[in-house]
């Protein structure tokens, strides 16, 4: 009998440390897979790991930075045990530091960054994960590569550049509008070009630099030599008549919820305002999404053997029974032709909208490449598809009075980087060769 029990506590023994062998001994250390390391840290930097481990879960998180003779540490994570047999049960985190290595006493050179991941299992499973850094606090060192600049207000301009290193972000900042850096592929590393527009309704620049960002974060910035000339805009009186409105608004009540219900005259002071307002915004979504290449080539065509009935930036006063009831800046040209003329591609592009847009009627957009696109609005019928690319001259509509027309026009915009622009410059070639082609020294 005693036998069989000696045996019996022989066997539970072997099982219950085999049990605990497996669970408390296991022999799995963690898995660090690195979630956000920049090559290059600069004075503040963020890094995140996700830390998975097999057993009784994570105790202890170390980080540590070596420069040579010098050992940066971060404070350490740690996690408590449930009880003494459980561990943390912590099987899968993800972790964040913020390091500021001119703080850690750290210069600029090479680093070697080393986190320490510890689980509960009485081996102490322990895992190192290591990835050389350099530590840089120096902002990159913009040159610009055109002397001055002649500007007007409503206009575009083409600024290029060169960086001393590798960016994660460059372009020019006009006011709070920012205009992407483009890199061209005729061109050496580090040379860039900025196409960027000058809204109508500044007069001054305060706020105009190209800005460049390194990969440690470290952000330089540039003057721009430049003078602006501001014009402006023509003050337009339009008559808006009982029979305009009740020829027009019924397009806008049964397709706007908003305007249904409401008489012509509210319904016009809806559309002119709060569609208005919400079709630009609409425009400027489709417009920040761009072909990175310059797609276009010389000069921008115009519809042919039409007359200009508005230009750009026109100050229009709505006249309603001999009183101003509203005013909106006009931000394209309207050309008239026959009615239902062909209209062309102004240039090569990409089609990126083909549909209807409220007060613009039926419209289509091309992205013409580096932020630049042209708007062709009211149009009677659409020819052309999302995705189409065409070439210039090829007909993508035709003319009509869709949208907030009173007679058959083209109404043509064009924008840069969401920014509506004068098209004028574009069309013409002298302009284009000394303020885009010679800016870029490229024909
Ligand atoms: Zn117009």
């Amino acid at each position: 009998m005693a036998a069989k029990i000696s045996v019996f506590i022989i066997v539970l023994t072997v099982i219950c440390l085999g049990v605990a062998g497996f669970y408390f001994f296991e022999s799995t250390a963690p898995l660090i897979s690195p979630v956000h390391v920049p090559k290059s840290l600069g004075k503040n930097a963020h890094l995140q790991f996700d830390i998975t481990d097999k057993g009784l879960g994570l105790k202890l998180l170390t980080l540590k930075i070596i420069q040579g003779e010098k050992t940066a540490m971060l404070p350490p994570k740690s996690f408590g045990s449930i009880s003494p047999f459980k561990g943390s049960g912590i099987l899968k985190i993800t972790e964040g530091w913020d390091v500021s290595p001119k703080e850690l006493g750290l210069r600029e050179a090479k680093a070697k960054l080393c986190l320490e991941a510890m689980d509960y299992s009485w081996r102490n499973n322990t895992t190192l994960w290591q990835q050389e850094v350099d530590i840089d606090f120096t902002p990159p060192i913009i040159t610009p590569l055109n002397a001055q600049n002649y500007l007007n207000s409503g206009g575009s301009g083409m600024v290029a550049f060169k960086v001393n290193e590798a960016v994660s972000q460059a372009g020019v900042q006009v006011d709070n509008l920012m205009f992407p850096a483009h890199h061209l592929p005729d061109k050496p590393v580090g040379e860039f070009a900025t196409l960027f527009a000058i809204p109508f309704d500044v007069s001054l620049l305060d706020v105009f630099f190209i800005y460049a960002v390194d990969e440690a974060g470290n952000a330089g910035r540039a003057g721009i030599n430049h003078k602006l000339f501001y014009k402006k805009p023509t003050v337009d009186s339009i008559n808006i008549s009982d029979g305009f409105l009740s020829r027009k608004m019924p397009e806008f009540s049964t397709r706007y919820p908003d305007a249904a219900g409401k008489n012509n005259y509210d319904t016009f002071l809806w559309v002119n305002t709060v569609l208005r307002k919400e079709n630009n915004a609409e425009i400027a979504q489709i417009c920040s999404k761009q072909t990175q290449e310059m797609l276009w080539r010389g000069v921008f065509m115009r519809l042919p053997n039409a007359a200009p009935r508005a230009g750009f930036a026109d100050e229009r006063h709505y006249i309603y029974n001999g009183k101003e009831i509203d005013r909106a800046n006009h931000l394209g040209v309207d050309l008239a032709s026959l009615a239902n003329s062909p209209v062309p591609a102004a240039n090569k592009g990409r089609v990126v909208f083909a549909g209807y847009l409220g007060i613009y009627g039926n419209v289509v957009i091309l992205d013409h490449g580096m932020g630049l696109f042209s708007l062709y609005a009211h149009l009677q019928k659409i020819d052309v598809s999302v995705g189409q690319l065409v070439e210039q001259e090829a007909i993508i509509g035709h003319t009509g009075l869709t949208g907030l027309a009173g007679g058959d026009h083209l109404h043509y915009s064009m924008l840069v980087n969401g920014v509506f622009v004068n098209p004028v410059e574009w069309w013409d070639p002298k302009w284009i060769q000394e303020k885009i082609y010679d800016k870029l020294a490229v024909r």
